[in-house]
């Protein structure tokens, strides 16, 4: 894992956000390279979710909603965890902080930072939402909250997605966006902050076939992160148990990575019955339901939910493609990043810095660059130079060489295997294309 963050750090794909003031708890920001990869993780799963499908919807609800979203959807009053302080340190925990020795609230609860017995206070409720508020008045009626989820967002939209485009029972609205939870015990780098992306995925079906849905999504998901490549001995599913199920669910499971610290989710598929729309129906008065034109009955549809972290799939990617290998008697650092996600897809390298060289590694330049993201490389030994690309995950090295000036071809490196192919310049743009396919 160290290795992980101090890559990550080193080649720009993850920074602390406000690091040059101490850094900010649990918040990170994407560097060049990890606004690359973190755009393509989501084009992928957009693609595949949403324009490859003629039965999901897109949208993009604003973080921002009425408060009483908030209320309905249960999250104002079920949305916490117990927390206990410690009055001689300050420091806040969990209730189920294993850390802690004894029953907080008793003489000889000890605070487990600070060793002070008899100072931890008896738990209390704690809310994970970031409070803040609307128009120029601060107090309890302008009050709302940073949405802790996007799925609301497409709940409340749902009846206006569906006139819209005219989908019929069973369809899906798909968002990506930020979500905000003020976790209390973040940590693991990027694996769980208190800003981050949900790809959540809201399916509406016809309560009865709900459980047949569930399984396809289930199957559908796991084959989303094999054919990303993801190594299938590091997955695995979790079902929740009857006290795991969140407040709204009637069947939830987990997909689960084998990260260096452990197994944890970072998919969730959730059965959520009308909960939702049903919720939003009482709270809003108006009707969100389905009207079955063949059958004409009348319902609230069930919800099959997928919930995907953006970055906690980054982390999967970055853990699953990091290997060190000896190559040459040097141990080299390669990302094995899918090609379709890599933030760099080829690099370009003169091998010395005359004889036209760089002039004609410049125009291939020019020529890939309004096909894919690329990137130009004249420093240090050609060796070098590859390494570098290989930490960065980049999938091809182009040079130009002597030999390049006398016949117009280049050779492309492999990443993963190393071989090198002399191509003809004309035919590299195809060349590339055809093995960067998703
Ligand atoms: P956890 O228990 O691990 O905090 P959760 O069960 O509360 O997660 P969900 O509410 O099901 O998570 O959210 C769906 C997905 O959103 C998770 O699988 C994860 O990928 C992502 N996610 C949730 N909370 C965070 C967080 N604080 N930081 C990063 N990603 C998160």
């Amino acid at each position: 894992m160290e290795k992980l963050v101090s890559l990550a750090k080193r080649r720009g794909f993850v920074f602390q956000s406000s690091e040059i003031y101490g850094g900010l708890g649990s918040v990170w920001d994407y560097g060049p390279l990890g606004v690359e990869l973190k755009k393509n993780l989501i084009e992928r799963w957009w693609r595949s979710v949403v324009q490859e499908r003629e039965d999901i919807e897109g949208v993009e609800s604003a973080i921002l909603m009425h408060p009483k979203v908030w209320e309905a959807s249960g999250h104002v009053s079920s949305f916490t965890d117990p927390l206990v302080d410690c009055k001689q340190c300050k420091k806040r925990f969990r209730a189920d902080d294993e850390r802690i020795k004894g029953k907080p609230g008793e003489e000889s609860a000890q605070c487990p930072v600070c060793g002070s017995k008899g100072t931890l206070t008896e738990p209390r409720m704690f809310n994970l939402m970031f409070k803040t508020f609307i128009g120029p008045v601060e107090d309890a009626a302008s009050q709302i909250f940073l949405r802790p989820e996007t799925a609301q967002g497409s709940y409340v939209n749902f009846l206006n997605v569906m006139q819209a485009s005219r989908q019929k029972i069973p369809f899906g609205i798909a968002q990506v966006g930020k979500a905000f939870r003020n976790e209390i015990t973040p940590g693991n780098f990027i694996f769980r902050t208190r800003e981050f992306e949900q790809m959540e995925m809201q399916y509406f079906v016809k309560p009865g076939e709900d459980e047949e849905w569930f399984e396809y999504w289930h199957e559908e998901r796991m084959r989303w992160h094999y054919d990303l490549g993801i190594n299938p001995d590091k997955l695995r599913y979790h079902p929740h148990g009857p006290d795991e199920l969140a407040h709204y669910a009637k069947r939830a499971e987990d997909i689960q990575y084998q990260f260096p610290f452990g197994w944890q989710e970072y998919e969730g598929i959730h059965n959520r019955t009308d909960f939702d729309l049903s919720r939003h129906q009482e709270y809003s008065g108006k009707k969100l339901q389905y009207l079955d034109p063949a059958t004409k009955d009348r319902f609230t549809p069930y919800v099959v939910e997928t919930a995907l972290g953006v970055g906690r799939l980054f982390l999967v990617v970055m853990a699953d493609a990091y290997r060190e290998e000896e190559v040459e008697g040097t141990t080299r650092v390669v990302l094995g990043l899918h090609p379709s996600i890599a933030p760099v897809k080829v690099g370009i390298f003169p091998l010395v810095k005359k004889d036209g060289m760089p002039e004609l590694a410049r125009n291939i330049y020019k020529e890939l660059q309004k096909l894919f993201a690329v990137f130009y490389d004249d420093g240090g030994s050609i060796g070098r130079r590859y390494r570098r690309q290989d930490e960065a995950g980049t999938p091809f090295g182009v040079t130009v060489d002597g030999q390049s000036m006398t016949d117009n071809t280049v050779t492309v490196r492999d990443r993963d295997t190393l071989k090198q192919e002399r191509v003809s310049v004309d035919q590299l743009a195809t060349y590339l294309t055809e093995r960067l396919r998703p």
